[in-house]
């Protein structure tokens, strides 16, 4: 069993719509998206919090960056432009504790994030 809902995701026990699976990352389509794309992507590690991965993630997050970049491109809102997010901890907004990042397109997106 997992603790978090992202961790049953990545563990497959809780079906999504997926967009990109391989042995470490799992990236799925938003269920409340705030924007016309909304993607996750989660490795299958379930680190809580970004303040939570320590050197030995160092490749794994990489990973992450690069397979939102991928998902980004398949989902065409490279060329336009596109956010990428880590919401860490409680002030941040963060409510799922399982490591996750935010991939939101498809409409000119407002800086600085409220
Ligand atoms: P917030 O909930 O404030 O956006 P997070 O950064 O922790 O904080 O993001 C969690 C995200 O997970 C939310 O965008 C939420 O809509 C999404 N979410 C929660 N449960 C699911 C699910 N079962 N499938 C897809 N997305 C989910």
């Amino acid at each position: 069993m997992s603790d978090t809902i992202f961790g049953q995701i990545a563990s497959g026990e809780i079906a999504v719509d997926l967009v990109y699976q391989d042995e470490d990352v799992v990236a799925f389509r938003d269920i409340s998206p705030q924007a016309p794309t909304h993607l996750l992507v989660i490795p299958r590690k379930p680190i809580p919090t970004l303040d939570a991965a320590g050197p030995e993630d160092a490749e794994l997050l990489g990973k992450l960056l690069l397979v939102a970049a991928q998902v980004a491109r398949e989902a065409g809102i490279a060329e336009r432009g596109y956010r990428t997010v880590i919401n860490c901890n409680a002030e941040a907004g963060q409510t799922v504790f399982h490591l996750h990042l935010h991939v939101l397109g498809g409409r000119p997106l407002q800086w600085p994030p409220g």
